[in-house]
């Protein structure tokens, strides 16, 4: 499973990309949803606009509400624009620990990993949690 270590070609990366966005695009929309109703007519306005998590701090809504939100999608989506902040920097697709390439299948199952099966498994043997 681990063996094809190698960088994701251009065809892998637009699709990789398309994932990502697409993935963001619905963790957000749920967020909306979610946010709408729990949260008064008077918010619907400023619900429409958020885009992501600074934008949501920056919003004058309750705060439990907006936790109970997005807690948990947050992992997920700090994980995706990680990704896609790699991706614009040209160092998508290696392993943040080891720094070797990410197994292809990997990538194509969770566009989002960042490190390698290796660490991953490693890492969450000494309980460090998913980051
Ligand atoms: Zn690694």
């Amino acid at each position: 499973m681990e063996k094809e270590r190698r960088p994701p070609t251009a065809q892998e990366m637009d699709s990789y990309r398309k994932r990502l966005v697409e993935e963001q695009e619905r963790l957000w929309s749920e967020i909306r949803h979610d946010l709408r109703e729990r949260l008064g007519p008077e918010y619907q306005d400023q619900i429409a606009t958020i885009r992501d998590l600074e934008e949501l701090a920056q919003a004058d809504l309750q705060e439990d509400i907006v936790i109970e939100a997005v807690k948990a999608r947050k992992t997920m989506l700090e994980e995706i624009s990680q990704a896609l902040w790699r991706m614009e920097r040209g160092e998508y697709g290696k392993c943040l620990d080891c720094g070797r390439w990410i197994c292809a299948r990997r990538l194509a199952v969770e566009p989002w990993a960042s490190r390698c099966l290796d660490c991953q498994k490693k890492m969450e043997r000494e309980g460090r949690g998913r980051s």
